[in-house]
């Protein structure tokens, strides 16, 4: 694989923008950029303030609902800062409504997904940060359709507020009111989108009326293991938990499951994910999907144990969700059993993700695939939509 991956890749100038790009919204901007913007529009700086109180404060993102604007500047200002990114094209609930689901148009016609899923002591929204992905790791729906683009800032903040709002609204009877906890696990690789995602980390853990004031701790940035990024978040003010995909021990295997791992090798890759660990004090959250037959042998969890030892990682068993057409499966309980077994005897934390949503055919990528290759509907359950112990 070419060095040239898409690492970092900052929005384009206004002048080499092309018909996809998203047009600008509040939450693609700080509290002082969104004043500077008010005041382009001839509105006195404090609209900014009350704007972002509504959206990021109240959770209202339809202007019509900022009562306290006069109708003339209500709508200068929804045209200029709060453009409509996201239009539901499909939603799906199930486990009590407590999992939810929701495909998204975007401006251009690209295709998204997020899903929620509440608990008893939390709430959990799973955003994308691309339409697509370019990784092509070949067990997994979005990788298997290529990237379209990366999404905006205020697209990936706009998930997270529109579901924020649903909670507020009432999930169920043990569900909490608000929403806690971010993934980054739905659709793309979030690292190959840095600036973006990163900006929209900011509007998520600032405080009201700057952003949702959401805990760092409590957002998950997973990544397929973009090396130079993962040391470039390390450097970042945040203290985020980084959940690395591993799949696999040695590079023989990894290069196939994971072609990245072709640039940066499983010891590179693991390297800076204890440098993250030990810059940011967070334990990372090492990603397995177990695959019948092809990753799931005893000497490979001996082999994961080894290379994880004594180092602040917690492991995560995913069950292979299979893909339409994929030749894999998932590995029989009793391989999963013994794999976690071994994985733990070498004192490395490990659990299996609990499924959720099966019945909405439950993650990103396999929504989106389906929706244009309409023989794909109905398929089972993907990643999304299962419990994640990363985001703990
Ligand atoms: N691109 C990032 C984040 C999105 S994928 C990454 O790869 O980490 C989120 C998680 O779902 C990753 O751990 C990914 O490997 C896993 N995944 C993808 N397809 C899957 C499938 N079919 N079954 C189980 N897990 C899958
Ligand atoms: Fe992209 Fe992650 Fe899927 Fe790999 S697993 S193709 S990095 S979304």
């Amino acid at each position: 694989m070419s060095t040239a991956l898409p690492l970092v890749d900052p929005a384009p100038p206004a002048s080499k923008r092309g018909r996809t790009t998203p047009p600008r919204h509040l939450a693609d901007l700080d509290l002082a950029g969104r004043r500077a913007a008010v005041a382009a529009l001839g509105e006195p700086e404090f609209r900014a303030g009350q704007v972002s109180h509504h959206y990021f404060g109240r959770l209202v993102r339809d202007p019509a609902r900022m009562t306290d604007l006069s109708p003339a500047s209500r709508e200068r200002i929804a045209a200029e800062l709060l453009p409509t990114l996201l239009t539901p094209v499909k939603e799906l609930s199930c486990d009590g409504g407590t999992t939810r689901k929701t495909l998204w148009r975007l401006h251009d016609g690209a295709r998204v997904e997020s899903v929620l899923m509440g608990y008893r002591d939390r709430v959990t929204v799973c955003v994308s940060s691309q339409a697509g992905c370019g990784m092509g790791c070949p067990f997994c729906a979005t990788g298997q359709a290529g990237l379209t683009r990366n999404l905006s800032t205020a697209e990936i903040v706009d998930q997270v507020v529109w579901f924020a709002g649903q909670a507020v609204d009432g999930l169920g009877p043990h569900v909490p009111s608000r929403l806690s906890h971010v993934v980054f696990m739905g659709m793309g690789e979030p690292l190959a989108n840095y600036n973006r995602v990163l900006d929209a980390v900011r509007r998520l853990v600032a405080p009201a009326p700057e952003g949702l004031g959401l805990s760092q701790r409590h957002i998950t940035v997973s990544t397929v293991g973009l090396v130079p990024a993962i040391e470039r978040l390390a450097g970042e003010d945040l203290a985020l938990t980084l959940a690395l995909s591993l799949h696999a021990p040695d590079d023989d295997l990894r290069d196939e499951l994971v072609p990245v791992n072709q640039r940066w090798k499983v010891a590179e890759v693991l390297q800076s994910a204890w440098n993250y660990a030990a810059r940011t004090g967070r334990r990372v959250s090492i990603e397995y999907a177990l695959i019948r037959d092809v990753n799931d042998q005893p000497w490979r969890a001996d082999l994961l144990g080894r290379l994880l030892a004594n180092k602040l990682a917690h492991v995560n068993l995913i069950p292979l969700n299979p893909t339409p057409g994929s030749r894999w499966d998932a590995s029989p309980k009793s391989v999963e059993r013994e794999f976690l077994r071994r994985v733990r005897s070498a004192g490395v934390p490990a659990t299996v993700r609990d499924t959720r949503g099966r019945e909405i055919d439950g993650a990103c990528g396999q929504l989106a695939a389906s929706e244009n290759r309409p023989q794909l509907e109905n398929r089972g359950l993907t990643r999304l939509g299962e419990r994640g112990k990363a985001e703990q």
